[in-house]
């Protein structure tokens, strides 16, 4: 389909941007494109003005700074894939991008526009609430941080103002010990996922889990956060049967709905196959 007639702006700073979307309260902020221009294309979204903010200089960062990874707002999924600082140091966060769609979606889709579309299939969203990581929104009374574990408040939904632009994604450092994974379970290379598990965690001198995130996507109307599954480990030597009992918990505390990928009860089984190998995964990665 082709989409609805809409005005195009491009503002040039991050202030003007923002004044455009003061005035203008039905406009969509676009980026990427990946997510946006489809849902314009099969008229589930018909703003009357597009403010692109792919022209804003100072948006690119990718870097460690004061026990960050910075990710600016126009980084792409791409720039992850080839950075050797994200492929040594954040293995996580360079499995989550690797399975994102495909390659030519990867070279314009980006992280923030990733969170800030706030859809359950998306990819980051789980490997963000894995890592604790906590994104800036940028709006008319400037920047304001928010914890990823606050940032998704439903279906396609987000803590953002309509005012706000989401500026930079933060990643803490790894710590010493630190490993991480994402698996998805996908139909086809490129497929959104039937079922993902982020795992992310590090391990104290006597080989105990310190600190643990997991997070789970498309099992449900957001990401999931298993809560339950990360207490069970936390302190913990981390043993086979624990990792099993984590596993089960994740199973129980997902939500998924049944469509063309699979049943409901298949995708929950497959949730707790695929923490376990995310954290056996983890694991390995926090050890080597
Ligand atoms: C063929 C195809 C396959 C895909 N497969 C996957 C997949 O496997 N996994 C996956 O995770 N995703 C997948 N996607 C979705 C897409 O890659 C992501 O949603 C993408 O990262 C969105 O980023 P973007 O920069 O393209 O955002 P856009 O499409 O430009 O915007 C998406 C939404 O976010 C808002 N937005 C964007 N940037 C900001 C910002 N900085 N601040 C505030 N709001 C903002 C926009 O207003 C819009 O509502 C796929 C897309 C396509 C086309």
């Amino acid at each position: 389909m082709i989409p609805a007639e809409f005005q195009y702006a491009t503002p040039p700073t991050i202030p003007e941007a923002i004044a455009l979307l003061q005035a203008h309260q039905d406009a969509k902020i676009l980026s990427g494109g990946q997510s946006l221009i489809p849902a314009l294309k099969l008229r589930l979204a018909t703003p009357p003005l597009l403010v692109d903010i792919s022209r804003i200089a100072g948006l690119t960062t990718l870097s460690e700074a004061g026990g960050w990874l910075h990710i600016g707002a126009l980084v792409r999924e791409a720039d992850l894939e080839e950075s050797p600082l994200v492929r040594s140091r954040y293995p996580l966060l360079h499995d989550t991008s690797h399975v994102v769609a495909d390659p030519l979606v990867r070279n314009l889709a980006t992280i923030a526009g990733n969170l800030a579309h706030a859809d359950p299939a998306n990819d980051h969203p789980a490997t963000m609430l894995a890592y604790r990581a906590e994104v800036v929104a940028t709006g008319p009374s400037g920047a304001r941080v928010i914890a990823v574990d606050s940032f998704f408040t439903g279906l396609f939904a987000t803590a953002l103002a309509h005012d706000e632009i989401l500026t930079e994604v933060r990643v803490p450092a790894p710590m010493a010990g630190s490993g991480g994974a994402y698996l998805k379970l996908e139909r086809k290379v490129g497929d959104f996922a039937t079922a993902g598990v982020a795992a992310q965690l590090n391990l104290d001198a006597a080989g105990r889990v310190q600190q643990i995130g997991i997070g789970l996507t498309n099992v449900g109307p957001m990401a999931i956060r298993a809560r339950r599954s990360e207490d069970v480990l936390r302190g913990q030597s981390p043993s086979d049967a624990l990792i099993a009992q984590a596993a089960a918990l994740a199973q129980e505390d997902c939500d998924p709905t049944a469509d063309l990928r699979g049943s409901a009860d298949y995708k929950r089984n497959m949730v707790r196959i695929l923490t376990m190998r995310a954290l056996h995964k983890a694991l390995e990665r926090a050890r080597a």
